[in-house]
C-alpha cells in the first residue's frame, strides 16, 4: 500500500464526472424525481400529499420509524422488506428513506434477477451493490486561484522533432481574476483533464495552487458570483479575493474506489489519484483489494479527511434471488460497513429459488425474514392515481387537456399506477406530432389501444391459452 498522501495534495480538485457505473442507476431513479422524502411531520405522522408522496400513509409512517432506527444506529444487521403489488411505490419509499437519511446519501437500486449474469458471480453482484451504497465524502482545504479563462494553450515542446500539438511542454491558462489578469504555467498532463472536462475560454475555473488541477465552476456571465460546492449555488464573490483557501468536497463510493484501484489509470483526476491507494497493478476486484481499500479509507477517516456516508441498497423483486444469494445477503448484513438494506417483493408464499421444497413467505428463507421489518404497500384509489399523474406531468413539463387526468386515473385504477404514468410519455409525443402543446383525451385513447396494461394482457393470453395456444 502506498503511503498516505498528505492532506494538502492528496486529491486534485478537478471535478470528476459521476462514475460511469452510476449513470445507468441514476436513470432508474429519474421516474421518482418528484419524491423528496417521506413527507412526515415532526411527530412522524404522514402529511397529506407531502414531499411528492400521495397516500400510502401507513407505509410512509412505518418507513419513518425505520429512518429513526437507522439514525440512532439500532437497525444494523436488519433489513426493511416492502411487500405490495407492482407500482404501489415500493421503490419510491426506498428512495424517500435514502432522502430522509440526508442529502447525498447514496441510493443503489438493483433488481433481484440482476445477479444472474454469465460474466460475474452472483455473490459478486450483491457485494458490488453493497459497496456502491457506501459513500465517502472527502473534504480538503486547498489554495485556489479563481477566475475566467481568457487563454488556454498547450505550449509546444522545444524539441524540434516533435510534431505540432504532439508533444506539449506546458499549458498556459490565462485567468482574469477580480484583481487583474494572471498567466499560469501548468504541467502538460493537466491538458488531458482540461479536454476531458471540456473547459473552454470563458469558463470560470478554480486552478489549484499546488497541483495546477483545473475545475470548472461556472461560465463567465456568472463571474459576478462564485459557485459554492457545498450548497451547489452561486454566492457573491468577495471583492478582491483571488488566491484563497477553499473547502472542496468530493463524493465517491467504496464501489468507485474498488473499481479505480483494480484498474489504476494514472492521471490527475480524482478517480485516478484515488486509484493509487492500493498498489495492485491490473486485477479483478477481490475481497483482499476491498479490505485494503477499507483500511486506507479508515486512515483517511481517522485523519478527519474523509467521512463515511452509509447509503441505501434497494433490491427489488428480492424473490428472484436464490438460496446462495440469501445466505450471502445474511453475511453482508453482518459486515461492519453495511449500508441500509431495503428489499421489495410482490410475491406471497413462494418457493425459495435454488431449493426444491422450501416454501416460505415472499420466497425469502426464514432466517433472513426473521431479520426483516415488513411493511405493506396498498393499491391506489382513483383520486390518488390522478394526483401522482398530475405530479409527474408537472415535473415533465406536460400540459394535460380537458378530461385527461380523469381518463388516466381511470386507467390507473383499472390497471396500475405505473401503467397510467407510462401512457403519459407516448401520449405527449403524439400531441407534439400533431402540433399541440396539450395532451388530449384522444391521445390517451390511441395509446391505450396500442398498449395493454399487465392485467388485461395476462387476461387475454390466459383466455387463449398462452402464446402458443390454440
Ligand atoms: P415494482 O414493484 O413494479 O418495481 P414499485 O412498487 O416499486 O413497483 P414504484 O416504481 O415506486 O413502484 O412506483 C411507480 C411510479 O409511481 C414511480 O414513478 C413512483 O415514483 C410513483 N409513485 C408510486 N407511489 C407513489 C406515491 N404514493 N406518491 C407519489 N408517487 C408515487
Amino acid at each position: 500500500v502506498t503511503s498516505m498522501p498528505s492532506t494538502s495534495n492528496a486529491i486534485p480538485s478537478n471535478a470528476m464526472p459521476p462514475p460511469a457505473a452510476s449513470t445507468g442507476r441514476s436513470s432508474r431513479i429519474a421516474p421518482h424525481s418528484h419524491i423528496k422524502g417521506l413527507g412526515l411531520n415532526a411527530e412522524g405522522f404522514a402529511m397529506a400529499d407531502s414531499a411528492g408522496f400521495v397516500g400510502q400513509e401507513s407505509a410512509r409512517e412505518a418507513c419513518g420509524v425505520v429512518v429513526d432506527l437507522i439514525k440512532s444506529r439500532k437497525f444494523s444487521g436488519r433489513a426493511l422488506l416492502l411487500a405490495g403489488a407492482p407500482g404501489t411505490g415500493k421503490t419510491a419509499l426506498a428512495l424517500a428513506v435514502a432522502h430522509e437519511l440526508g442529502s447525498k446519501v447514496p441510493f443503489c437500486p438493483m433488481v433481484g434477477s440482476e445477479v444472474y449474469s454469465v460474466e460475474v458471480k452472483k455473490t459478486e453482484v450483491l457485494a458490488e451493490a453493497f459497496r456502491r451504497a457506501i459513500g465517502l465524502r472527502i473534504k480538503e482545504t486547498k489554495e485556489v486561484y479563481e477566475g475566467e479563462v481568457t487563454e488556454l494553450t498547450p505550449a509546444e515542446a522545444e524539441n524540434p522533432l516533435s510534431g505540432y500539438g504532439k508533444t506539449v511542454s506546458h499549458v498556459i491558462v490565462g485567468l482574469k481574476t477580480v484583481k487583474g489578469t494572471k498567466q499560469l504555467r501548468l504541467d502538460p498532463t493537466i491538458y488531458e483533464a482540461i479536454l476531458k472536462e471540456k473547459i473552454v475560454v470563458g469558463d470560470v475555473v478554480y486552478v489549484e495552487a499546488n497541483t495546477g488541477a483545473v475545475k470548472r465552476v461556472g461560465r463567465s456571465d456568472a463571474y459576478a458570483s462564485s459557485y459554492d460546492l457545498e450548497s451547489e449555488t452561486y454566492v457573491p464573490l468577495p471583492k478582491g479575493e483571488v488566491h484563497k483557501k477553499k473547502e472542496l468536497v468530493q463524493d465517491v463510493t467504496l464501489g468507485d474506489l474498488d473499481a479505480a484501484n483494480a484498474r489504476p489509470q494514472g492521471g490527475q483526476d480524482i478517480m485516478s489519484v484515488m486509484g493509487g491507494l492500493v498498489k495492485t497493478g491490473r486485477t479483478e476486484i477481490t475481497e483482499k483489494l476491498r479490505r485494503e481499500v477499507e483500511r486506507v479509507v479508515k486512515g483517511y477517516v481517522d485523519q478527519g479527511v474523509a467521512e463515511v456516508v452509509p447509503g441505501v441498497v434497494f433490491i427489488d423483486e428480492v424473490h428472484m434471488l436464490d438460496i446462495e444469494c440469501f445466505t450471502y445477503l445474511n453475511a453482508l448484513l453482518e459486515s461492519p460497513m453495511a449500508p441500509t438494506v431495503i428489499l421489495a417483493t410482490n410475491r406471497g408464499k413462494a418457493l425459495v429459488r435454488g431449493t426444491t421444497d422450501v416454501y416460505s413467505p415472499h420466497g425469502i428463507p426464514l432466517d433472513l425474514l426473521d431479520r426483516c421489518l415488513i411493511v405493506k404497500t396498498e393499491s391506489y384509489a382513483r383520486e390518488q392515481v390522478a394526483k401522482v399523474v398530475q405530479l409527474r406531468a408537472t415535473v415533465e413539463g406536460l400540459a394535460l387537456g380537458e378530461g385527461v387526468l380523469d381518463r388516466l386515473a381511470q386507467e390507473g385504477e383499472k390497471g396500475s399506477l405505473r401503467y397510467a404514468l407510462q401512457l403519459l410519455t407516448p401520449a405527449s409525443i403524439l400531441a407534439t406530432l400533431a402540433g399541440r402543446k396539450e395532451i388530449n383525451v384522444e391521445d390517451i385513447g390511441e395509446m391505450n389501444e396500442l398498449f395493454l396494461d399487465a392485467k388485461t394482457s395476462a387476461g387475454m393470453i390466459g383466455d387463449k391459452g398462452g402464446f402458443n395456444g390454440g
